[in-house]
């Protein structure tokens, strides 16, 4: 079936059952979180496949726990998230009475991007189908094994009018963007996110933009230089720097750029001791990507950076060794573009006010790391920076939070998802008055006479 028949069908279902009941919402995630437990061994080989080595245990907990982490907390607020609220209502339009009233978009899509396959295109569909709507997800065209994967699991589980997977590369991905879905979610590229939000535009759907950029780690002089260094190893690592909400690149206090070098290869050391080698490391999505982080390695070098492998790069294989880049200025690549890989530079700036006028002066990033113990120091940071979410004396792990809303903040994003935040992306809250039979606003009612004269 071609992308807008698939569309035109999944509407006449929804419009066949425009208000799911609990109990079929419940169903379909039900039938999510049993797709996400019974096939988690063959997720996890569809995308070690794909990456030609993803470390096993970063599928289970960055993707598969997650994603039924976010079912079970959806299944368990269903009800509360689902139900119309009633509203005050002003003295003067009494006895009217409000209520809001959350009700299902109709037909979402959803387009995912290759670096947290699994967790990237259902995390949002959970929430969508918790909302009540009918979901098509376009996953990326460059994790194939996942993807196929996944069309054939959503096809056992699901009827093509409630959710349909849809594969394909750049071209289906444009004429997908161009449908006019009731709701629009696209995860991946700032680049590519600018083209999705005008092609949404022509259509006047709305957009959730999950996209990336380059989110600092800020280590203050207050900080645990050996804590720091540990958890920034981990999240710089974790997926092999793959990730949206990586620590790009680090800002320290002038004169600390060498000791907290040392203090990261010693915390690699710790968490991987057998690198580049060991499994629990993942290697570089293709050669084309490995390709570009090599790029940016060779312009800094031209640049001037001393570039600290930490790894062997001839045992390397289809992964890259984790590379720190010191003596790193705004002029090198390495600087400007998103790094999306295991390359860490080390920038030196004199105090606060240098740390915060670096980020202000750059595009609003994902995420924002600070790590210290002077709370009006971190107060400046979180009054006076913008960031798509914060953690504070660690990294990552605020987006993990169900309780709390994930996304970007201009270039990184618009729209947030996550627990209940992900319902009311999803769902219209529809304000609906209720007039009785003896209603106040009669009195506005012409002719008006005096009654208007003065406020
Ligand atoms: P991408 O933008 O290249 O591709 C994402 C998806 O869009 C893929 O499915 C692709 O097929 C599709 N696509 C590509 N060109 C298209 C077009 N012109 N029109 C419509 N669809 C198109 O991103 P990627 O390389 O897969 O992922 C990496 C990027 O995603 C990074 O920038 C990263 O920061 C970002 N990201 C953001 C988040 C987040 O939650 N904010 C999460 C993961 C990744």
């Amino acid at each position: 079936m071609d992308l807008n028949a698939r569309l035109v069908a999944q509407r006449a279902a929804f419009a066949a059952e425009p208000w799911p009941s609990l109990a079929v919402r419940r169903s379909r995630l039900d039938r999510l979180l049993a797709l996400t437990v019974d096939h988690e061994d063959q997720i996890v080989a569809a995308i070690d496949a794909d990456f030609g080595g993803r470390s096993a245990h970063e599928t289970r907990l960055a993707e598969l726990f997650v994603v039924a982490g976010g079912i079970r907390h959806a299944r368990a607020h269903l009800k509360r998230w689902s139900c119309t609220r009633r509203v005050p209502t002003a003295l003067h339009f009494r006895p009217a009475r409000n209520r809001l009233m959350p009700q299902p978009l109709g037909v979402v899509g959803i387009v995912s991007p290759w670096n947290y396959p699994f967790q990237l295109a259902l995390g949002p569909c959970v929430a969508a189908l918790a909302a009540g709507n009918r979901v098509m997800i376009k996953p990326s065209e460059l994790t194939p094994c996942f993807s196929a994967l996944l069309a054939r699991l959503i096809a056992a589980a699901f009827d093509p009018d409630e959710v349909a997977v849809v594969t394909g590369g750049v071209d289906v991905g444009q004429a997908f963007v161009g449908l006019p879905f009731d709701h629009l979610f696209f995860t991946g590229s700032t680049a590519v996110g600018r083209q999705v939000a005008v092609a949404a535009a022509a259509n006047l759907t709305p957009v959730t933009l999950e996209l990336g950029g380059k989110s600092p780690a800020i280590v203050d002089r207050s900080a645990d230089p050996v804590q720091a260094a540990e958890r920034i190893a981990f999240a710089k690592l974790l997926n092999a720097g793959q990730t949206c909400i990586a620590p790009d690149y680090l800002l320290v206090p002038r004169g600390m750029a060498r000791p907290m070098a040392d203090h990261l290869a010693a915390a690699v050391r710790r968490l991987y001791p057998a690198m580049p080698e060991t499994p629990d490391y993942t290697a570089i999505l293709s050669p084309r990507h490995r390709d570009r982080l090599a790029a940016l390695v060779e312009d800094a070098r031209g640049h001037g950076a001393q570039v600290v492998a930490l790894a062997d790069p001839q045992r390397a294989g289809a992964k890259y060794p984790p590379t720190l880049i010191l003596d790193a200025t705004p002029a090198m690549r390495v600087m400007r573009e998103e790094i999306f890989g295991p390359l860490l530079p080390i920038l030196e700036v004199d105090d606060i006010d240098a740390a915060i006028a670096h980020v202000v002066a750059g595009d609003r990033p994902l995420a924002l790391y600070w790590f210290g113990r002077d709370a009006g120091r971190r107060d400046r940071i979180l009054r006076e920076t913008h960031a798509g979410g914060v953690t504070i004396n660690d990294c990552l792990w605020h987006l993990a939070q169900e309780d709390q809303p994930f996304g970007g903040v201009g270039a990184s994003g618009t729209g947030a998802y996550h627990g209940e935040w992900g319902f009311r992306t999803f769902s219209h809250y529809k304000p609906v008055l209720d007039q009785p039979r003896l209603a106040g606003t009669a009195l506005f009612h012409p002719p008006y006479g005096k009654r208007f004269d003065r406020l």
